[in-house]
């Protein structure tokens, strides 16, 4: 197919639910990705944070093979190997105890949301199933967790949202006290926020937290699904803090591009859950968890977070030295590998010029550019982003 009958064929046959670049992308390795002409683009998308170790890396497609030759799939009526082994992994390298595996970034908020419900009625009774949660954060698209999402672009029309979500301004403790009431079990913060335009907060932020939610018996959740999984340079963001919470969720880069979430707590919490009262089909195949269970192989070695902290170093320096030399650039924020550059005007226009220029990134909160490359990305693939960044700045001046 030319991408001209893609195009009008994707118009005809798709839900016409996203604005898409013009470029129709055949094929990827590592941080590159060639679109159907052989044209080759650096990646500095990587899927929103999803392919962490690239594209279509030699020893997970090797790991997905020899999975599919074996099992696929058998229903959690079933033990299986494979997700026990990844569940194991995965609590050992943090505080949780328990997993709950689902498919996708919003099927583990909602695993969340349901959980703490379920927790507070059990010790509280009926009425106490408030949560409160950040503006500008973002938590999925399902209705609960857009009702959950403190964007209201994101909600109208879908209305009436799930009751009991409260939105308090990020990165103020205060403003989470302030909405705490005997209705209230929860609050739900990303440790930084993503879509919201790359926002770290403050260092003692996540830890006011933890007390206020330890002082009133309410259960912290993480929504680590677009920071967790290296992208910091810690295995999970909120380790750089060690302050931490009753659930995180994780999804987008567990499984390298597989479609895959989970909802992990401790074992105290994870008794509100028993046998019935959540579950999905899908959630934890052999196949998935496999592959899932090779990212966080690779990904969890210290080599590998220490060589993302110095990469992300090196490119925030880049990044800072651009912000020196152009007035329109407010600020450089982020950690790790998400960077975010803050713009004085709308960034969409420099996004597709360095298309044009074989380069792609992404602009999130309208005014932010955002960069989420593959975390195998070396000084050379900076300095090729930066150099191009800056033939469009100069356009632009
Ligand atoms: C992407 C994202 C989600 C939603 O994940 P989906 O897999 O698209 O449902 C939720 N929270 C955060 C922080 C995200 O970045």
């Amino acid at each position: 197919m030319d991408k001209q009958d893609l195009m009008q064929q994707s118009q005809n046959h798709i839900c016409q639910t996203y604005n898409r670049y013009n470029l129709a992308i055949a094929s990827g390795k590592g941080c590159y990705l060639w679109d159907q002409e052989g044209r080759q683009y650096l990646d500095f998308v990587a899927g929103i944070a999803v392919c962490n170790l690239g594209h279509c890396p030699m020893e997970i497609a090797r790991v997905m093979y020899e999975q599919a030759q074996q099992l696929v799939h058998v229903s959690n009526l079933y033990y299986t190997e494979p997700q026990v082994r990844l569940a194991a992994a995965l609590t050992g390298s943090c505080f949780a105890d328990k997993v709950f595996f689902c498919n996708s970034g919003a099927e583990a908020n909602e695993a969340a949301i349901k959980l703490a419900r379920k927790y507070s009625r059990k010790g509280y009774g009926p009425g106490r199933y408030g949560i409160i949660t950040m503006k500008n954060s973002f938590h999925g698209r399902t209705l609960a967790t857009l009702s959950a999402t403190g964007q209201q672009k994101i909600q109208e029309g879908f209305e009436p949202l799930v009751d009991g979500f409260r939105y308090v301004e990020f990165d103020s403790v205060d403003a989470v006290a302030k909405a705490i009431d005997e209705t209230v079990c929860a609050v739900l913060v990303e440790p930084i926020q993503g879509e919201g335009g790359v926002r770290v907060p403050e260092r003692n932020y996540l830890e006011g937290l933890r007390e206020l939610c330890t002082r009133h018996d309410l259960l912290l959740i993480y929504d680590e699904i677009q920071v967790g999984m290296g992208r910091t340079g810690k295995l999970f963001s909120h380790q750089h803090e060690g302050v931490t919470p009753d659930i995180m969720t994780l999804a987008k880069a567990l499984a390298n591009g597989m479609p895959i979430g989970a909802m992990l707590t401790t074992d105290k919490v994870a008794e509100a859950f028993g046998p019935g009262s959540h579950a999905s089909t899908f959630g934890g195949t052999p196949l998935v968890t496999a592959v899932a269970f090779e990212v966080f192989r690779q990904i969890s070695a210290e080599s590998f977070l220490e060589k993302v902290r110095t990469v992300g170093e090196y490119f925030r320096e880049r990044l800072l030295a651009l912000k020196d030399k152009y007035s329109f650039i407010r600020e450089v924020r982020g950690r790790g590998l998400i960077l975010g550059i803050e713009l004085d005007f709308p960034g969409g226009e420099l996004v597709a010029q360095c298309q044009e220029r074989g380069v792609l990134l992404n602009c999130t909160a309208e005014k932010v550019l955002r960069f989420l490359p593959p975390l195998i990305v070396t000084s050379i693939e900076v300095d090729r982003l930066v150099e191009t960044l800056e033939s469009v700045f100069r356009d632009k001046h």
